[in-house]
């Protein structure tokens, strides 16, 4: 078993000044995988303090975007290089199959190589003039790297969730802190020795495991860190929040949802189907915009069920690593406990459940369950409302357009939503109307490194992903010149 019992903090792998560690399972057979550095208070604030003195004495911030990008592709290579062992990885820790987890790691990589070419851009797009109806002045504004940045992230896309704040931050010259979610901390300690041997400088990037309360809370809470960037779930972000109050940190969160899929009865059946299982049973559910609510035109809500569970009775549940499974355990007991509890609540609730939700005949081990269907979900259960995290899918019927986008819209979350019809023209109207971050038309989940990622409402605060990313990690500053040679004249005249 590799050891996983350090720290990177400052360029160096160092044990926790505790000694702690905690165990990371593998879901599909509940043996131990690895125990981590658990990190406290003691090792965040030396994490912090190595970002705060890479960052205000360091060269990073003050390198050009292109020399940034050099090393933000070289980490790119790395990844790439390493990819099926760190897909492996991903599999062993979280579970998803293993083509999943080979998508993850690549859009891991091409994450950081869209950020270098970010970067690059940086270097002429950094100053820009202001017109100043004043002309005795002259003012420019321009983009500056933000400082130390706090990224804690979950553990449903361990390595990409990383990627997807670790790759902006770099590119904008930030130093930072990342703490990976207890439950999959492998491929973050190895992102840091992927950055290491890029070249990183020492301190510009630290990786602490550990716990939620005892490393992720003293990491929101720490006064040498200027922004926090948070995924996760809405108690968890709303405790993130509370802790930045404190010192104006900025924060950007991506927090959960429980996102609509309204199809309309013009849309071709069996692709309908397929984007109803992409958009819930893809990652074994866990995955924060997953199209959890469906909404389906009356005229073809009877057959669609029908092909609904035709098809996912077919899907392969299984190990990650077997040829054909399409679901994977779910992370850990905790989740699976939730999920159960969810499915047995939604029949109490009222709803059919027309399909699974229970332990596969052949998985006596490891976290299996068969993804679940519920039809006739009653609009006010807490199935429909409340964010499942799951492969467990709630159907409702519906009679026209007006119907579909009160009851999608009608939710404390906006995270993403998707649309399907054969009319364009209707599809388009509706998706302007849906009150969401990201709204999928005849699709639900493609999701591009180019394109802004954030939601509404309480699915949080901020957008990642694009050029949107990389300014969450800038600070625009003016700078005004006054240029006349008269003197100012207000009290010496
Ligand atoms: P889940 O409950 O599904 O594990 P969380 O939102 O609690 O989701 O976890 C996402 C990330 O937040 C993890 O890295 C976790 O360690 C971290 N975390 C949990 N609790 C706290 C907290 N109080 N403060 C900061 N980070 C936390």
């Amino acid at each position: 078993m590799k050891s996983y019992e350090h720290l990177y903090i400052d360029g160096h792998w160092v044990k926790p000044v505790l000694g702690g560690t905690f165990p990371t399972i593998d879901p599909s057979n509940e043996t131990l995988l690895a125990q981590v550095a658990a990190a406290t208070a003691a090792d965040i604030d030396l994490a912090v303090k190595a970002a705060r003195k890479a960052f205000d004495e360091g060269p990073w911030p003050q390198t050009t975007g292109a020399q940034r990008a050099v090393v933000l592709r070289r980490i790119a290579a790395g990844i790439r290089e390493r990819l099926d062992t760190l897909a492996a990885l991903e599999v062993q820790d979280n579970g998803k199959p293993f083509p999943e987890a080979q998508w993850d790691i690549g859009d891991t990589a091409g994450c950081f190589d869209f950020y270098a070419d970010l970067a690059e851009g940086l270097d002429t797009r950094q100053e820009q003039t202001v017109p100043l109806a004043d002309e005795r002045f002259s003012c420019i504004a321009r983009k500056e790297p933000m400082g130390v940045a706090g990224a804690i992230i979950p553990w449903n896309f361990p390595m990409l969730m990383a990627a997807w704040k670790v790759a902006p931050a770099l590119a904008a010259g930030c130093c930072m802190v990342l703490k990976p979610s207890e439950l999959t901390p492998l491929t973050a300690l190895e992102l840091a020795n992927i950055a290491h041997e890029a070249g990183l400088p020492a301190g510009v990037l630290n990786v602490v495991t550990g716990l939620g309360p005892d490393a992720g809370a003293p990491l929101s809470e720490h006064p040498g860190i200027d922004k926090l960037a948070f995924t996760g779930s809405v108690p968890t972000g709303a405790k993130i929040m509370q802790a930045a109050a404190r010192d104006i940190k900025n924060i950007s969160l991506e927090l959960g949802g429980k996102s609509p899929f309204i199809i309309f009865d013009d849309s071709d059946i069996e692709a309908a189907v397929e984007w109803i299982m992409f958009g819930i049973f893809w990652n074994q559910g866990e995955v924060c915009s997953a199209t959890s609510r469906v909404l389906v035109q009356r005229g073809l809500y009877e057959p669609l069920l029908k092909r609904l569970v035709e098809e996912t009775r077919t899907l392969s549940i299984g190990h990650g690593m077997k040829e054909g499974v399409l679901l994977g355990p779910l992370v850990n007991s905790t989740q699976y406990d939730k999920i159960l509890q969810a499915v047995a609540r939604g029949q109490e609730e009222g709803a059919t459940l027309l399909y699974g939700g229970t332990r596969p005949a052949d998985c006596n081990i490891g976290y299996f369950l068969t993804p679940a269907i519920f039809a006739d979900v009653p609009v006010n259960s807490w199935i429909w409302n409340e964010e499942i995290f799951g492969p467990v899918v709630c159907v409702r019927p519906f009679d026209d357009e007006a119907e579909a986008l009160k009851s999608a819209n009608d939710s404390r979350f906006g995270l993403a939503a998707a649309v399907m019809s054969k009319d364009l023209v209707r599809a388009e109207r509706v998706a302007r109307r849906l009150r969401a971050g990201i709204v999928w038309v005849n699709c639900s989940q493609p999701t591009f490194t180019e394109a802004p990622w954030g939601g509404y409402k309480q699915s949080g605060i901020g957008r990642e992903l694009g050029e949107w990313g990389l300014n969450n990690y800038l600070e625009t500053k003016q700078i005004t010149r006054y240029d006349s040679d008269q003197p100012w004249g207000w009290y010496i005249k």
